[in-house]
Parts: structure tokens; C-alpha cells; sequence
């Protein structure tokens, strides 16, 4: 990786996230790390690509951005396992690797946060992360592509699309009715 690239995509990732951070720096340099490692480009659309990003924080917006995969393309997915973890997967070879942050057990308290970006822009990836390769559980639903399917729910009469509803004695019912959602109504 040299360093002309880094500073390239660090750029373009403080321009989408608003500031540069320790979790900017890792998912720019992990997401670099992953691209090199399945042998696809920087700045390309990358249609190839599926991302499983593993936390909600700072670095989803590094690996997006560098990846060029997004929720709405499909070919970014929120696993919220809230665990510093992604997993890039090359559909056309159908090769999958899972990076984790080794250097997190490191990471002390005192250190600045400048101190921290300078660090980790400076430290091999091969010291940041570990690389293991993976088989991803995968349905024809989660790949990118029309509308996979429709089903209506019966509960709240809104549309799931995609496979995405619980069958219930062999009904499909939309994972909100089925589980506890992640709202309520207050107007009833
Ligand atoms: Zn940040
Ligand atoms: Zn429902």
C-alpha cells in the first residue's frame, strides 16, 4: 500500500465522515488491505463486491466510502454484531475474507487522538489486522439485482420485499410483527 493512495482515500473519506479519527484510519487501511487482497482497484465501482460491515461506528463510513459499496447498492451490509470486524467478499470468484482489528487490545487511554491517527497511519497493516478467509452463508436474496420477492404481511398489511419476513406456521410474516420491533406507535 503507499502512502500517495492512503492520503487519496483518507481524503475522500474525511470529505463524506467530517473529520479524520482513529476508526477513520483503521477502516481506510483495512478496506485498502482487503481490496489488495482480492485483487480489485481503488476508485472503481467494484459491482463484485459485498461488504459485511460488523459495528456502526467511524470506520463503516471508511470501509463504504473506499469500498464504494452502500446500503442502497445492496452490497453493504450492517451486521451489528458491534464487533470492529468486516468481511469482503469477491462474487465472481467466490472468495471471502474476515479482517479483525488486532491492534485494539493496544489502544491506551492517555494516547491523543493525533497521536493515534499518526500511529496507526504509520503502522504496517499487517501488523493492524488479521485476515482469515471465509465461506459466507449466502441466500439469492442478499445478492444486489431486482426485487428477489414480495410477500405481504398479514399483521400489518405492509410490503417485505426480498425474503426478508419469518415464517410463521408457514406463514411470512415481516420481522417487525414477528419480533420485538425497534418501535411503537404512541398515536394509539
Ligand atoms: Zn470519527
Ligand atoms: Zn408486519
Amino acid at each position: 500500500m503507499n502512502d500517495k493512495d492512503f492520503q487519496e482515500q483518507l481524503a475522500k473519506v474525511e470529505k463524506f465522515h467530517g473529520h479524520v479519527c482513529g476508526g477513520i484510519v483503521m477502516g481506510t487501511k483495512m478496506t485498502m488491505y482487503a481490496l489488495e487482497h482480492l485483487e480489485m482497484k481503488l476508485n472503481e465501482k467494484n459491482k463484485d463486491l459485498l461488504v459485511f460491515v460488523e459495528i456502526d461506528r467511524c470506520a463503516s463510513d471508511a470501509i463504504q466510502v473506499v469500498s464504494g459499496c452502500t446500503i442502497g447498492k445492496r452490497t453493504l451490509k450492517l451486521m451489528d454484531y458491534g464487533r470492529f470486524a468486516a468481511t469482503f467478499y469477491k462474487i465472481s470468484t467466490d472468495e471471502g475474507i474476515r479482517v479483525t482489528d488486532d491492534d485494539i487490545q493496544n489502544q491506551d487511554e492517555k494516547e491523543t487522538k493525533e497521536d493515534l491517527i499518526k500511529r496507526l497511519s504509520n503502522t504496517p497493516n499487517e501488523k493492524l489486522f488479521s485476515i482469515r478467509k471465509v465461506k459466507l452463508r449466502l441466500k439469492k436474496s442478499d445478492f444486489p439485482g431486482k426485487d428477489f420477492s414480495k410477500i405481504v404481511c398479514p399483521v400489518c398489511n405492509e410490503i417485505v420485499k426480498d425474503d426478508k419476513y419469518i415464517v410463521r406456521n408457514g406463514v411470512g410474516i415481516c420481522k417487525a410483527c414477528a419480533e420485538e420491533s425497534y418501535y411503537e406507535y404512541v398515536d394509539q
